[in-house]
């Protein structure tokens, strides 16, 4: 059932809106000029203004009944959330998708490397459909297949690659999960990235011993988690650089590190500063930081809590009333919090505003025409991997379902 328009909801006083930052709004080549968002598409996208846009939406749900399942991750705007089966993070996206298994259409309002994990774990009978092909991730774009082919030629002629786990973040491409799966490495998620590097690290002989883990494409989550979790110092990582011979690196300093970090991140956490923490405090005295682990290091060390997507918002569901909070994720869910918690002060860590431009692709207007095309029995934007790389990509899926700490089964919120 479709949830509630968030943005019904009375947004807190508190709230500040964040200024606007145009280089983050300027996308796509847009021909209504209601909308600043990608609109290069097959088929005839209504048009962002058409005030009928909302009907046509439901109209179009409602007759594709249980035969779809739609997705909407935690980052998405809040029109495309309100008809959203189900909310979550990328994962936890994924694993409801393959619960679903007697939905013909799984529609990911999400990024291109989420509906690949969904793809992977769903069954052949079922197609999972992106509504704009241009919604990819930056982060997962910073790696690409045949750079971390040749990164792992580079760590073998400095005789480091036997000694060594590939260790991928959710947020990578099929390809890259499927390098992980067949070099004997597992995926991570922001929740058990630390049992991640543990595992990897015993496999190669413990945290002390020669082992090392190449952990892509997020150096921050990695360097983070390493550090914070695990005790290894900032000098036991080194930052491997695709665009630079070697990676930027000796041997040596291949031979000395212990984790390997790609040099990777997300351009939306990775805009948070020292410098807004600090102004934040000197603002909202008493202020609780809570920021995403894929944030820099000095930004991390600096906040009073870090967690994934879905630990700041059981955070702020347990929070004491008239308490207040910085949050350092994405816009769309940090306004989200803000209107369901108005027995909190939420604050936006950032003064600027600081969406993911690539999820925002996802907008009402390519569900609209994704879901009608579908009623229409067309197909369009089918996600698919390709079959040696899905089934590898799916070891490396398998050995993270394998590890412990995950929660239980999913969900579903209607
Ligand atoms: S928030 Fe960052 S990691 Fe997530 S999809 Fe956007 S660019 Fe990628």
């Amino acid at each position: 059932m479709p949830r509630a328009l968030w943005e019904d909801l009375p947004v807190t006083s508190t709230f500040a809106e964040p200024r606007p930052s145009g280089a983050l709004l300027l996308l796509g080549q847009g021909s209504d000029l209601a909308s600043e968002r990608g609109v290069e598409c097959t088929g005839a996208l209504p048009a962002a203004s058409d005030p009928d846009l909302l009907e046509r939406a439901r109209v179009a749900r409602a007759a594709l009944g249980d035969r779809a399942f739609v997705l909407g991750h935690h980052y998405q705007r809040d029109e495309v959330i309100a008809l959203a089966d189900v909310t979550g993070d990328s994962f936890k996206l994924a694993r409801e998708a393959a619960a679903r298994p007697e939905a013909e259409f799984v529609i990911f309002c999400g990024v291109h490397f989420m509906a690949e994990s969904a793809d992977i774990l769903t069954h052949d009978g079922q197609a999972v459909v992106l509504p704009d092909l241009q919604a990819g991730c930056s982060m997962a774009d910073m790696a690409d297949i045949a750079q971390v082919e040749e990164a792992w030629e580079v760590l073998a002629d400095a005789g480091v690659a036997e000694r060594t786990v590939p260790v991928t973040y959710m947020n990578s491409t099929a390809a890259i999960k499927a390098f992980t799966g067949r070099h004997g490495g597992t995926v991570c998620t922001s929740s058990n990235a630390q049992v991640a590097l543990r595992w990897a690290f015993d496999k190669t002989g413990g945290r002390d011993g020669e082992g090392k883990v190449l952990f892509m494409p997020d150096q921050h989550l990695g360097r983070n988690t390493a550090v914070l979790e695990l005790g290894l110092s900032l000098d036991d990582c080194v930052v491997y650089d695709p665009r630079k011979p070697d990676g930027g690196l000796s041997p040596q300093q291949l031979r000395d590190a212990r984790m390997i970090l790609w040099r990777g991140h997300c351009s939306v956490h990775g805009r948070f500063s020292l410098d807004n923490v600090t102004a934040i405090r000197e603002r909202v005295p008493g202020v609780n930081v809570l920021v995403h682990p894929e944030c820099k290091h000095e930004v991390v060390t600096a906040a009073d809590h870090v967690g994934s997507t879905e630990h700041i918002i059981r955070v702020l569901d347990a929070a004491e009333p008239g308490s207040a909070w910085a949050i350092g994720t994405e816009l769309n869910l940090v306004r989200r919090l803000a209107a369901t918690h108005p027995e909190l002060s939420v604050h936006y860590l950032d003064s600027t505003v600081c969406f993911c431009s690539t999820m925002n692709r996802i907008d009402l207007p390519h569900l609209v025409w994704a879901m009608e095309e579908l009623v229409a029995g067309r197909v369009v934007n089918r996600i698919e991997v390709d079959p040696d790389d899905a089934h590898w990509a799916r070891v490396a899926l398998d050995q993270m379902l394998a590890l412990p700490g995950l929660d239980p089964a999913p969900t579903t919120v209607d």
